[in-house]
């Protein structure tokens, strides 16, 4: 059968055409379906030099990466003002119920300072600190899912690290490590989504990348600045409505200007922190790819970044299932498809992520720069190896997740689809 071709609107070069993806031809033409949809987005709008400046950025400490050695990235002068404004805040926390309780031991002398104390308290218990927190159900256990366990604690000792205290399985197309609870225990949390999509090695390759994170003290040190961050996106969550609370007229009207406008306060302070935290993050990825293609080897961890260039394919498995053009899960359909997808969409992606400008809020630095640093310094064999029979005992032990993890991503697909029937 002839393939189908069609001519590029900007070479005239022939160029495959499949319906199921969008065409693209070696001159650069559309490889990147343009996203014009916000003016701060499109080519001649403001964002340009925002764009700009982040690509830069990143260039830069892209080129530092690739001369350094692979030392732990230093705490700096960033590092430190980054620390002082996230204690600040936390501190700044404190004063509504330290000030309410004071207020309420005062009021037993003059009552009318009940007032101001209960106002107080009330701002404290909504505007509190956040610990993060896992749901229960995510969590695994050395028993549930002893080869999870088994492999994470192999990594984690050829990396000299103690293990995770908690490990939790996802809905998410990834994975990472953070604190939780009022103890902040360690926790891994890895997405069944991208587990099921990789291979042994690259599964090993993603460990290595997450111990990595443990074994650099990001978490140790980034303990207060994550709280900070975390409280952050809640309140500007709580304080950000979509629209006026209905039935309360003009009285409701005001109020949610009062809160959208007072939403750009937490906005303006989330804003700073992460740019502060901007080249320490990235510097930490690097450290975390080399570490983890250290243990996995540098093959292994190419593969692994290039699976996740395919990760806008888990909305479109979603979209299937909730529209029943699929029979089967979520993940399953996933896999499905990005096995399914040609090399020539693969290509397309990889070009994709060439181009990809970085944006100064993000935490991983632009893919392509990632399996450039690792192949410059390649790392042939794997330190740690699952074999083919453990692979897929941890198959059948992350089986058990799958409902929930199917019922959650269906859902979550749901309320986009329809915000308002939450
Ligand atoms: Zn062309
Ligand atoms: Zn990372």
């Amino acid at each position: 059968m002839a393939e189908e071709t069609q001519p590029c609107p900007d070479c005239g070069t022939l160029v495959p055409f499949d319906p199921r993806f969008s065409p693209w031809c070696e001159c650069g033409w559309n490889l990147e379906p343009p996203d014009r949809s916000h003016e701060w987005n499109a080519p001649s709008g403001p964002g340009r030099i925002y764009r700009a400046l982040a690509a830069a950025r990143a260039t830069k400490l892209f080129e530092a990466a690739q001369r350094g050695s692979p030392e732990r990235p230093r705490w700096g002068l960033e590092g430190t003002l980054l620390l002082g404004a996230s204690s600040l805040l936390v501190c700044g926390m404190l004063l509504p119920p330290v000030g309410g309780v004071l207020l309420l031991l005062e009021a037993r002398e003059s009552p009318i300072l009940l007032v101001p104390a209960i106002f107080l308290l009330a701002v404290a218990v909504a505007f509190a600190p956040r610990p993060g927190r896992l749901e229960k159900e995510s969590l695994t256990s050395k028993e549930s899912h002893p080869r999870l366990h088994d492999l994470v604690r192999r990594v984690a000792a050829e990396l000299k690290v103690d293990p995770p205290e908690l490990i939790a399985i996802s809905a998410d197309l990834n994975a990472y490590v953070t604190r939780v609870g009022l103890r902040q225990r360690r926790a891994l949390v890895v997405g069944l989504p991208l587990l099921a999509l990789l291979d042994r090695e690259e599964r090993v390759a993603l460990l290595g990348h997450e111990m990595a994170h443990l074994a650099n003290g990001d978490l140790t040190r980034g303990g207060i600045v994550h709280l900070a961050i975390h409280t952050l996106t809640v309140w500007i969550y709580l304080l950000e409505q979509p629209r006026p609370l209905d039935g309360s007229g003009i009285g409701g009207y005001a109020a949610w200007l009062v809160m959208i406008g007072a939403s750009l306060v937490p906005r303006a302070m989330l804003w700073v922190l992460i740019h502060l935290s901007y080249d320490r993050a990235q510097r930490a990825e690097y450290f975390a790819d080399r570490l983890g293609a250290s243990v996995a080897g540098t093959p292994a961890f190419v593969g692994l970044l290039e699976r996740l260039l395919q990760r806008h394919i888990l909305e479109l498995a979603q979209q299937r299932v909730v529209h029943h053009t699929t029979d089967r899960s979520v993940v399953d359909e996933l896999v499905h498809l990005v096995h399914d997808t040609p090399p020539r969409e693969r290509e397309r992606l990889r070009r994709v992520a060439q181009l990809e400008l970085s944006a100064l809020d993000t935490t991983h630095p632009p893919t392509a720069f990632r399996i450039r640093l690792l192949e410059s310094h390649p790392v042939e064999g794997a330190r740690i190896e699952l074999d083919a029979e453990a692979n897929a005992a941890l198959d059948r032990e992350l089986a058990s997740a799958a409902a929930r993890i199917d019922r959650e991503l269906v859902d979550a697909f749901r309320a986009r689809l329809y915000p308002l029937r939450r």
